[in-house]
């Protein structure tokens, strides 16, 4: 399944300081659900609004989230989690601004540019974000519970010891 194209006027939105907003299922997002576990019935709500400041420069604001279904890198166990982005761009109209700004200082109050059209695809902007937004190793903040590995006792019926009782065996020693 892939996702419907959804085409703004950049400039327009951002003359006019208009906001778009919508939802599209998650299941389209095929870059971003690669080596997610399972996700389903899953829906990415996500915005656009534009703004022109007294320079006239053009800005965009794109905002998107979705809770999904992770696997915590602690327990092992699956959590929900929400994930979600907010990014202010400059829009240019050139590729050459796009290269000034990314060759400049990496000034932190100076927003990212966007090369803006009159055809932009916005959700493949918001799975760039999103994917961008992942958290790089997924974790509860707590843990509800220990690994099963550690409540089992030694010697039960798997018949070999669990990766987990042979390290504390280690660190005893
Ligand atoms: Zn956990």
């Amino acid at each position: 399944m892939r996702k419907a194209a959804l085409t703004v006027d950049t400039w327009e939105l951002a003359r006019l300081v208009q906001e778009q907003h919508g939802e599209a299922p998650l299941a389209g997002f095929s870059r971003l659900l690669e080596g997610l576990p399972e996700q389903t019935g899953r829906v990415v709500s996500w915005s656009v609004s534009g703004e022109t400041n007294t320079l006239g420069q053009c800005f965009m604001t794109l905002r998107a989230r979705v809770d999904v279904t992770l696997e915590c890198q602690r327990c092992l166990s699956m959590f929900d989690y929400s994930l979600q982005m907010e990014n202010r761009l400059r829009l240019v109209e050139t590729e050459a601004e796009i290269e000034a700004e990314e060759a400049g200082v990496d000034d932190p109050d100076i927003p990212d540019h966007l090369l803006g059209s009159s055809f932009f695809d916005v959700l493949e902007l918001v799975e760039d974000e999103l994917i961008l937004a992942l958290p790089y190793v997924p974790k509860h903040e707590v843990c509800p519970s220990l690994p099963q590995e550690l409540e089992t006792p030694e010697g039960s019926d798997t018949g070999r010891p669990s990766p987990f009782a042979v390290l504390a065996k280690l660190k005893k020693d």
